[in-house]
């Protein structure tokens, strides 16, 4: 690659040409645009290199802070973006890439997200976004549909009514559980006689007038770290998250009651229960039917984090695992992770379609009084049109293929999990309730670990987190798979955590064959290693 890049004119001439002309057959740009609309999962592998290059290395390649003053032709700076952006990427195609919670994506995504951004729409204000506005509307109505299935006649009164949402549109999980908890937090200490409400008169006003000390947060302790930044901006105070500890990777409904009653006791008010629909970390399912009568008992919010497993709700088979999330106040589902749509799209989905109104915000030169627009209630301003990308996956793909997705994974999930079981020298940590699991190796000679005396066990098993960071790193650093790794208290060793391997099954493109491939790997990696080797016996050397 050449250092110096030719430059281009600086003139409004060659401007326009950048603004107007598409780029010539023969440029780098519009070759990248052929071979990726040509196949995308070839593009990858001939471009994504899996070379071990260190963070520090490929930071020299974005070290200058300086703007450059003369414009670079377009195709010379594409050349520049595969060679120190592309090839340092990961390749989140890949079927043994088990680690995350985005990955591969339906073909279908790439020619409409070039159309999404062609028409490029502001989802702010009707104005600027005129179909998409209803479109997003229906969108929101249909999840809505998929978690509380009301008859027509609901949705026909509230899916287009100016005064009502059946939820917010948003980048993530992250903006949808701040979402669901502002609206919470002003309704639980809404207006109230000459009290003006909280969202007008702030918080120390709120608690005067409800004659409170603080309120408070609750979640298990897999409560994902978007809640701790929702505590925070809601300035309620991060001392007020009450992390339940979870050994049975839940939420215990009795615990969450006692918890309450004792803060509520003390001069404080809960806000709200967040029950979790699939842990980050594990993929567990706290009891929602009980939580919702704890919350209803405590007479505070029920929030549902259904970021990743909200999606189960598609499986007629599996979606009893989240029976009593139609009893939550609010919802939030991410599309981009279990309903593989690109990343950017999450969602708050409100059971009562005059919930966002306790966050209504109105502007003179937009979002006036009675307009139809969705920034009114959405945290976010300008957004782009992505929930084209969720209507059309809803589409095509149906109830029926997500269904079909969401099963295969789940099972997939299972089997890997007898895969792990039955190999002596790995230990399964957490069993998958949806498709997530945790695991680790364990030497066949430590099979009694969980029942020895504690101070041999804490140590054993300090021994054995090493191992586990030691052989996750060599594995993705090798680059042909990976898997992730958590620090998680789990029943079997008490309150200590401990570290595992963590597996997301999310890519309909992994098969048996690429889990075998990768317990053989770690398992490979694991003999040489001093610490194992000290475990006296060597691994047997296949699996299965
Ligand atoms: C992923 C996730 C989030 C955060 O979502 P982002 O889209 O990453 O902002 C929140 N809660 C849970 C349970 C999640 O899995």
């Amino acid at each position: 690659m050449a250092k110096d890049r030719a430059k281009a004119e600086v003139s409004l001439e060659h401007l326009f040409r950048v603004f107007t002309k598409p780029e010539n057959d023969d440029s780098t740009l519009a070759k990248i645009e052929k071979h990726l609309s040509d196949n995308l999962s070839d593009f990858l592998s001939q471009h994504v290199v899996a070379k071990k290059t260190s963070l520090e290395e490929i930071e020299k390649d974005f070290s200058n802070a300086a703007i450059p003053v003369a414009p670079e032709f377009v195709s010379s700076h594409a050349e520049t973006l595969l060679d120190k952006l592309v090839a340092q990427s990961v390749n989140t195609y890949a079927p043994t890439f088990i680690g995350h919670m985005t990955s591969a994506l339906p073909y279908f995504h790439l020619p409409l997200s070039k159309l999404l951004v062609g028409l490029n729409q502001n989802l702010v204000k009707i104005e600027t976004s005129k179909a998409f506005t209803p479109l997003e509307r229906q969108t929101l109505g249909m999840m809505h549909n998929l978690i509380y299935a009301q008859d027509e006649a609901f949705y026909e009164k509230y899916l287009h009514s100016a005064r009502h949402s059946l939820g917010a549109f948003c980048s993530g999980g992250t903006i949808a559980n701040i979402t669901a908890l502002w609206v919470a937090r002003n309704k639980i200490l809404g207006p109230d006689k000459d009290f003006r409400g909280v969202g007008n008169a702030g918080l120390v006003n709120a608690y005067r007038h409800y004659n409170i000390n603080n309120i408070g947060i609750m979640a298990s302790r897999r409560g994902h770290y978007s809640l701790g930044k929702t505590i925070d901006v809601l300035g309620i105070g991060r001392e007020n998250m009450l992390s339940l500890p979870s050994p049975n990777q839940v939420l215990e409904p009795k615990d969450a009651l006692r918890v309450g009653r004792e803060y509520q006791d003390d001069g404080n008010k809960m806000l709200a229960i967040v029950g979790i629909a699939g842990t980050t970390e594990t993929g567990h399912v706290d009891p929602l039917d009980e939580l919702a009568d704890v919350a209803n008992e405590l007479g505070c919010w029920f929030h549902v984090d259904a970021a990743w497993g909200g999606a189960t709700l598609f499986s007629d088979v599996y979606r009893d695992k989240l029976k009593g999330i139609e009893k939550a106040d609010s919802v939030t589902i991410d599309a981009h992770k279990q309903m593989y749509v690109p990343m950017g799209a999450g969602m708050t989905i409100f059971k009562d379609p005059a919930h966002s109104n306790a966050v209504r915000h109105h502007a003179q030169y937009i979002l006036r009084e009675g307009s139809k627009d969705l920034g009114a209630t959405t945290l976010e301003g300008s957004r782009n049109g992505m929930a084209m990308m969720l209507y059309s996956s809803l589409h095509i793909f149906g109830k029926g293929g997500y269904q079909l997705l969401i099963d295969r994974s789940i099972q997939l999930a299972h089997r890997f999990a007898e895969l792990i079981n039955s190999h002596p020298d790995f230990e399964l940590v957490t069993e998958p309730t949806l498709s997530i699991l945790t695991y680790r190796l364990r030497p066949a000679t430590l099979s009694a670990l969980s029942t020895m005396h504690s101070q041999k066990q804490i140590e054993l098993n300090k021994k054995l987190d090493s191992l586990t960071v030691s052989v996750q790193k060599q594995q993705r650093e090798a680059g042909k798979s990976f898997v992730s790794r958590t620090r998680i208290e789990v029943n079997q060793y008490g309150s200590v955590p401990i570290t595992v391997f963590r597996v997301v099954l999310a890519n309909p493109l992994t098969t048996e064959k690429d889990l075998l491939a990768i317990l053989d790997e770690q398992l490979s990696i694991v003999a040489k290693h001093s610490i194992w080797q000290s475990f006296a016996e060597l691994p047997e050397s296949k699996i299965a």
